[in-house]
């Protein structure tokens, strides 16, 4: 076995080969690719993946094969364990991951993280500016350049869920690291600060406790909302606070509201947090939320098609994690079910994530328009007499997906289509259904037509 401790990489090469044969490409890509061993003892190897969704998916689809190429392999029974990368748990995970054994640390990312408690994915490069998060990126960087010179100090971010706070808060520590190796930087949320300031308390070790934050030269603090109410962190966390700024060491916060209305917060803790600058960050715009997407599809080397990221986009507003969250969906269901990644795919995957209600809803506007784009046959034509057969099943078609996308009623179906009695809408959909339970090509073409629509 010490052979195996020392080639931990050949190990797990090993058995990556073997289970990028027994799976398509993309499942490989997807559930594979990002795995590492990062401990491998008598009979457990530890793997990192990248995200709780990874942990579970993994390990109720592909743990036993896992388990059976090591077999085949190395001839070894071993148990696999999992670790999530530090950065990303709620509170259920945490649970979780507590109950699977810690892991000894890569040395090689020891020295990059030096103890600072950074996620190295969260970086500048990483995150995709727009008008909505330009100024808290600008003030970031800025701030990452010349921790401690610049007036921003503290600089706060402020905004909603799943808009990138955390993100940017790394991105500045991962920064000064990288370009500063004399730096001493920390990562900690309110939460966490608060967890190890009690810890202290009942260890006798408040002396080291506050020490230990008081050497530091960036001291990033997530979360500070959870600050509130916490009277005796609050006074604690105060002079650490003053000591660092004193000593023109930089602080970056980060908190969900503005600081005017952190509600539960002493005065004075306020009034410090409003010296420096604040930013807030807000919703990103349609565009934004395109390109972050792109990026995290290649960034995990996925070949997603520009429409289908655009109809996630469209159609998950406000919160980039959950945007993230229905792209992570799709891929399950497309690895799951040994398929392409399709819009009729991602329509399911969103729904699941969204409710059925929560889709873009679709006009019967929308429908003539884009049948009429996609037959080349025109909104007048559509919607006049005309009855040339090309015509007339275009908009036989129509009337079909009126009902199907929109669930509009046969009479106002009627009604755009040339004031047209509701038998012949019904006669319209039994003429389209019969035909593509007979025709899978024309079958094909309906679907696409409704999938490019986004229904
Ligand atoms: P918050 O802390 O504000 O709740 P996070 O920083 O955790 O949000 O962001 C949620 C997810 O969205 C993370 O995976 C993050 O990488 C991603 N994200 C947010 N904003 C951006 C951005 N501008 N570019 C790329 N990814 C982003
Ligand atoms: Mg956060």
């Amino acid at each position: 076995m010490d052979n195996l401790k020392i080639d931990r990489n050949g190990f797990w090469n090993r058995i990556s080969k073997e289970l990028e044969s027994a799976v398509s490409s993309q499942t490989y890509a997807t559930w594979f690719e990002p795995l590492r061993a990062v401990n491998i003892e008598e009979e457990t190897v530890t793997v990192e993946v990248p995200s709780r969704f990874y942990y579970e998916w993994i390990d109720s689809h592909y743990g036993s094969l896992i388990q059976e190429k090591i077999k085949s392999v190395h001839g070894l029974d071993m148990q696999i364990r999992y670790t999530v990368v530090v950065g990303e748990m709620d509170g259920k995970t945490l649970n979780k991951v507590k109950k699977i054994r810690k892991t000894e640390e890569n040395a090689e990312e020891k020295q990059y993280d030096r103890g600072s408690k950074l996620n190295k994915r969260y970086t500048f490069d990483s995150f995709i500016e727009g008008g909505s998060n330009q100024l808290a990126k600008a003030a970031a960087r800025a701030v990452a350049d010349s921790p401690g010179q610049t007036s921003f100090n503290p600089l706060l971010v402020y905004g909603g869920v799943g808009l990138g706070k955390t993100h940017l808060l790394q991105a500045i520590g991962n920064c000064v690291i990288k370009n500063r190796s004399e730096c001493r930087a920390h990562y900690t949320t309110s939460e966490k600060f608060t967890l190890d300031f009690i810890s202290a308390i009942q260890n006798n070790r408040t002396s080291i406790f506050s020490k230990r934050h008081r050497n530091l030269d960036l001291l990033l603090v997530d979360d500070i909302q959870f600050l509130q109410k916490k009277e005796q962190t609050q006074e604690q966390f105060f002079h650490t606070f003053n000591e660092l700024y004193q000593q023109g060491r930089q602080i970056v916060l980060t908190t969900d509201r503005h600081p005017r209305e952190l509600y539960g917060l002493k005065d004075r803790l306020v009034s410090r947090f409003q010296s420096g600058l604040i930013v807030d960050i807000h919703e990103p715009d349609l565009e934004t939320r395109i390109a972050i997407l792109q990026s995290k599809a290649e960034r995990d080397r996925l070949d997603i098609p520009s429409e289908i990221l655009e109809f996630i986009a469209t159609n998950i507003r406000g919160n980039i994690r959950e945007m993230e969250g229905a792209l992570i969906k799709l891929l399950a269901f497309s690895s799951l079910s040994h398929s392409d990644v399709t819009m009729s795919l991602a329509q399911r995957a969103l729904r699941e994530t969204l409710g059925s209600t929560g889709l873009y809803r679709i006009t019967i506007d929308d429908i003539i328009s884009g049948v009429s784009r996609m037959t080349k046959v025109s909104e007048k034509q559509l919607t006049g007499r005309g009855r040339k057969m090309e015509v007339a099943l275009a908009r036989q078609m129509a009337m079909y997906l009126c009902r199907e996308m929109v669930g509009a009623s046969l009479e106002n179906v009627g009604l755009h289509f040339g004031g047209r009695d509701h038998t012949t809408v019904i006669h319209a959909c039994r003429t389209i259904k019969s035909k593509m339970e007979k025709d899978r090509a024309f079958a094909e073409q309906v679907k696409g037509l409704q999938a490019q629509m986004g229904g």
